[in-house]
């Protein structure tokens, strides 16, 4: 009989050649545990996904009623499901009314390609535009706006009419036309490595967008459910989208993705054909029952998060000479290490010390801090003493 970490190794398909190969056996709040006991704690929550910490009791309790009542009754959109109507309901009250329809799918990918297609079809146009060093997902739309050339040449011939535009380049705006159906931009870039927008560059994109007729899509992905502060990143930047796309928290743990617009932009994947997105699992039950919960909770404690106290925190424990910059905002930061060989060995240190954290796809000089939201000062402490530790061992 094969171990788990043996079939892992021998029936796994995976993407990397060099997994971080660690074994989590159970995981609870901050905390994930390995098989004898070893306890990490985690500064990746999933990469922006377990944003109340794992297994958060109110979440769990929702996922085993829901499941227990029914799990999949037939594919998206045609029956009334409760988890799924209530769930878009409080979306929607939490969001600018603009903002009020939403097509529920299973993944971050599969919401982006959503989204372009919704574009697409509501313009009439082909053109989409996005940035350089942009993740939107793996699927063969997401990754023909991917802005990264060295993952996207392999799989060439990709979506024909895409640009890419230098992040915070006001004058490269002016790529964007009356060609263009969408532009699709994260409102503060994750596997860039933490990006900012510069002052006033979305506004900028967003008056674009406007004098074009494309619609502005905001990836939402990572930066959602108070990542950077607000609900949502884009309700600090005076810059609504067209189309909101959420996927990573929006499950709270369990997988879900959407793409949201208003109901008359979104009405023109329902005819000239019908049926212009279709998905059996989108808006799974147990998946809603889980974000529903999961944002009753997130909405009741908001303000109590104190996610700047904790960034300020974080930044103020880890002024170490090995660290070059800390980026981000709120709990979505990296830290500047310089060196990709560096990196390597302090992810494994850190590891080795009880602290989970990896780099990004587009910058492997950096390491992520996005802990569950929920982490206390106390674990802080704890985490930025260890991570402090491993930077002088690196000296
Ligand atoms: N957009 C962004 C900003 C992301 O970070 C990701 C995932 N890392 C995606 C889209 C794709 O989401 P998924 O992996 O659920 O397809």
């Amino acid at each position: 009989m094969l171990s788990d970490r043996q079939l892992f190794q021998r029936h796994i398909g995976k993407p990397s050649a060099n997994p971080l190969n660690l074994e989590i056996v159970r995981a609870s709040g901050v905390w994930m545990y390995g098989p004898s006991g070893e306890k990490y704690l985690d500064l990746a929550a999933g990469i922006s996904v377990s944003y109340l910490g794992h297994n958060h009791p109110v979440v769990v309790a929702a996922v085993q009623e829901q499941a227990a009542r029914y799990m999949h009754l037939m594919v998206y959109g045609e029956y009334v499901q409760s988890p799924q109507v209530r769930l878009a309901g409080l979306l929607a009250r939490n969001l600018p009314e603009t903002l009020d329809s939403v097509y529920f799918v299973n993944s971050g990918s599969e919401a982006i390609e959503g989204a372009m297609k919704l574009a697409r079809r509501y313009t009439g146009r082909t053109e989409s535009v996005a940035f350089k060093n942009a993740y939107h997902g793996s699927t063969q739309g997401a990754l023909s706006i991917m802005g990264a050339e060295q993952y996207k040449q392999a799989f060439r011939p990709l979506l024909p009419d895409i640009r890419l535009i230098d992040f915070n380049d006001v004058e490269a705006l002016d790529l964007i036309s009356e060609k263009t159906a969408c532009v699709v931009a994260e409102p503060v870039q994750g596997e860039a490595g933490i990006v900012l927008p510069a002052e006033s560059f979305l506004q900028k994109l967003r008056e674009k967008c406007n004098e074009t007729g494309a619609l502005l899509v905001f990836d939402e992905v990572q930066t959602g459910f108070c990542r950077t502060g607000p609900l949502f990143a884009f309700q600090e930047t005076k810059t609504i989208p067209d189309i909101l796309v959420l996927a990573k928290g929006l499950g709270c743990g369990m997988p879900l993705g959407a793409f949201i617009s208003s109901s008359s932009v979104m009405q023109s994947l329902s005819h000239d054909p019908a049926l212009g997105h279709i998905t059996t699992f989108g808006g799974h039950p147990v998946s809603c029952a889980a974000g529903l919960a999961g944002l009753e909770v997130l909405l009741q404690m908001k303000d109590s998060l104190m996610i700047h106290e904790k960034e300020m925190q974080i930044r103020k424990a880890l002024s170490h000479p090995m660290l070059r910059e800390i980026r981000g905002r709120g709990l979505m930061l990296a830290a500047e290490l310089g060196e990709g060989e560096v990196l390597q060995k302090f992810v494994r240190k850190a590891i080795e010390k009880g602290v989970v954290t990896d780099w990004f796809l587009f910058n492997d000089t950096s390491f992520r801090i996005s802990p569950p939201l929920i982490i206390t000062p106390e674990e802080i402490e704890w985490t930025t003493r260890r991570l402090a530790e491993t930077l002088d061992e690196l000296k």
